[in-house]
């Protein structure tokens, strides 16, 4: 009690009481940093102020995912009262969007925020955190990594590059994509050239489609121009923001690819063991609430801008059909399979990935679907 108490008091912010100790992982991964010596030793000098750079794979003030990235950056300012202050850049701003990583990794700047899927050519398990096709939704999402082991895996994965991963923020239910044809059957996908990341551009490749990532900012050019045929961004919020209706005519769901993945803070573990204990757990709790904060406004922005894109732009929503997505369901199961078999990391976590999926898919079916289905019926 006494650290929320603390928290509050320090912040003024009344919405973090949500975050109980149980999330508080300071002492998780590396117990011995809890005792008492090196708690001495880092208790830091009153009235030493620190700055850290904040790189991020987004334009600067993006909705949703840039301003989250300043949300971030802003409670930890607020919470260390002016102690730890943090700069934000957007993509280009300091490094191009896609060398975030290596640039916190190397200490150019302390900490960085993105999606784990981004690295997948470097750690090829990070792919699990970020959103996996047929996989979990944003809440169960938080419960596998918070309460079901997942946090201390993708510890593991990040360590060797000497980052600390947190999640910061949930896109929640993401869309299948802008489409100027439509989906009538896997014949559909065969030669589709998409910016479709991480394992669903893996799954739709196996489809016979053409995968790319590109950086957001560069999208709506390369749907205009015919530099690719279709895209997956976000969801209706983000979506609409990049403008993505003037290029596609169909806007397809569900996001089969990642219904919903979890944005993400990596910093430097120097930088962090660096900094006073109490500073350490403002940059932690700080990352709670971002992630909370983020994927609340996700939720309720994602409803009101489907409907501007319908009403106000004449959006075609349209669904992808039943055999396409069993097709690409089964593809999927390969595609996880072949990854556990060729990356002994991606077999541990993809384990405790698939065994929490069921456990918390059997809840969730007689919980939220079966309470949903009735829902809309009425
Ligand atoms: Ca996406």
């Amino acid at each position: 009690m006494k650290r929320r108490k603390f928290v509050h008091q320090a912040a003024g912010i009344t919405s973090l009481g949500l975050l109980g100790g149980g999330l508080l992982s300071a002492c998780q991964p590396a117990p011995e940093a809890c005792n008492g010596d090196q708690e001495t030793a880092r208790t830091g000098n009153a009235g030493e102020t620190l700055e850290w750079k904040m790189v991020t794979t987004w334009p600067r003030d993006f909705p949703g995912l840039g301003t989250g990235a300043n949300t971030l950056a802003d409670y930890i300012t607020r919470l260390s009262n002016g102690r730890l202050t943090v700069k934000v850049f957007g993509g280009n701003e300091l490094v191009p969007p896609f060398e975030a990583f290596d640039a916190v990794s190397r200490g150019t700047a302390e900490i960085g925020h993105g999606a784990p899927y981004y690295w997948k050519g470097k750690a090829p398990a990070a792919q699990f955190f970020a959103g996996v096709p047929f996989g979990l939704t944003a809440q169960e999402q938080n419960a596998w990594l918070y309460y079901g082991g997942g946090i201390a895996l993708w510890r593991e994965v990040y360590a060797p590059f000497n980052l600390i991963p947190y999640p910061v923020g949930n896109s929640t239910g993401q869309m299948g994509g802008w489409f100027n044809k439509e989906i009538n059957s896997i014949e559909d996908l065969k030669g589709l050239k998409m910016r479709i990341p991480g394992l669903g551009g893996e799954v739709l490749k196996r489809a016979g489609g053409t995968p790319q990532n590109i950086p957001g900012a560069e999208l709506f050019t390369a749907l205009q121009t015919g530099t690719i045929d279709a895209t997956e961004w976000v969801g209706p919020y983000n979506d609409l923001a990049f403008g993505l209706f003037r290029a596609a005519e169909y806007y397809y769901s569900p996001g089969w690819h990642e219904l919903g993945t979890t944005l993400e803070a990596f910093v430097n573990k120097t930088a962090f063991d660096a900094l006073p204990v109490d500073l350490q757990a403002v940059v932690e709790v700080a990352c709670q609430a971002a992630n909370m904060d983020m994927t609340a406004e996700f939720m309720a922005r994602n409803g009101d801008a489907l409907i501007r894109l319908q009403q106000e732009h004449g959006v075609k929503l349209r669904t992808f059909p039943d055999d396409v997505l069993a097709h690409l369901r089964q593809i999927t199961a390969e595609v996880l399979r072949e990854l556990a078999e060729a990356d002994p990391m991606s077999a541990r976590v993809y384990e405790s990935f698939s065994a929490f999926s069921q456990q918390v898919g059997a809840w969730s079916d007689i919980s939220e679907r079966l309470f949903l289905t009735e829902r809309s019926a009425s």
